[in-house]
């Protein structure tokens, strides 16, 4: 199955999927300046459907407005509902939730205050982001040739739709060269993270991750934390260059999207297939989306696919 669905949430309301339709002069469109989010809902033990910390998710959605100076004629609690609607409408319990605000039509130009804000909530099947093959035996990656943005160009702790061109810019290099996806540098030359991914490097047991700073603060990246901490596995956040990747016993990637995904391979120095830890957290996080582990249980919100 692709992207369909039956029914997408605009505005507040329910329309058929093929409705789900914006103006060509809508600001978004052409200035890139609007806020989205990645979230998943996964199938529970009863039958029914989870999502994976959707409180969490939808407050960073309202974070990135605030920070864009986006008004939104909602609240965090009927965004969820909103979510929780088009999920049960739509009898998904295993998919994946974008909800997108943007500036609708009005005036343009850079300035423009006024333009309406509409915010759309769609749901579709998507299986492994960076394929199953990569889940299971990891990926190839190499560093690329842009830079991840200036800790002062834009705010990297929002997920701001026009951010993206610099994944996507760096994904397209990566894959033309042969690779499965790219990892990203900041301006001073330490490692950031993948395109959609937060990044972990582990060696001698220790694992680390760099600071969220001038990444995006993910939240599949905090539970990687939690994960490792309740193991009592030592987790650094800090800075590090590249070399730490082509020594590093075990690499790994984490998003909403890719999930936890191994990495076999960076810029053509053997990580090697996925060990001890990659292993044990991609058990976890799979178990805990699944209501399968007491202490993740909390984070899931629960409905019943209609
Ligand atoms: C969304 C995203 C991530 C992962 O965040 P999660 O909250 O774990 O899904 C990491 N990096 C970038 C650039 C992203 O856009």
């Amino acid at each position: 199955m692709g992207i369909e669905s039956k029914y997408i949430w605009m505005d507040g309301k329910l329309v058929p999927f093929a409705d789900a339709k914006v103006h060509v002069l809508s600001h978004t469109l052409h200035y890139g300046l609007g806020v989205f989010e990645g979230i998943r809902s996964y199938p529970q033990p009863d039958g029914s459907g989870g999502v994976f910390k959707l409180d969490e998710h939808l407050r960073r959605l309202t974070d990135s407005a605030k920070m864009c100076r986006m008004d939104l004629p909602w609240t965090q609690a009927q965004l969820k509902e909103g979510c929780l609607e088009t999920l049960e409408a739509n009898g998904m319990a295993d998919c994946y939730i974008r909800p997108i605000i943007f500036f609708g039509m009005g005036k343009m130009g850079l300035g423009a205050r006024d333009n309406p804000v509409h915010c759309a909530i769609a749901v579709w099947d998507w299986g492994k982001y960076l394929g199953d093959e990569g889940i299971r035996n990891g990926i190839r990656v190499q560093t690329s040739t842009f830079t991840r943005h200036h800790v002062n160009s834009n705010l990297q702790r929002a997920k701001v739709i026009g951010h993206y061109v610099n994944s996507v810019l760096a994904r397209y290099e990566a894959i033309d060269n042969g690779f499965d996806e790219a990892i990203m540098l900041d301006g001073s030359g330490h490692v950031a993270e993948g395109t959609g991914e937060n990044l972990f490097a582990c060696r001698d047991g220790v694992v680390k991750t760099p600071p969220v700073v001038n990444i995006l603060g993910g939240i599949t990246r905090r539970t990687v934390i939690d994960i490792l901490r309740h193991d009592g596995v030592q987790v650094h956040e800090m800075q590090f260059g590249r070399d730490a990747l082509y020594v590093a016993d075990e690499v790994f990637l984490s998003g909403t999207a890719a999930e936890i995904t191994p990495v076999r391979e960076v810029d053509r120095r053997t990580v090697g297939t996925p060990g001890a830890i990659t292993r044990r957290v991609q058990q976890v996080y799979q178990d805990g989306v699944s209501g399968k582990i007491d202490w993740m249980k909390p984070y899931i919100t629960g409905f019943r696919p209609k």
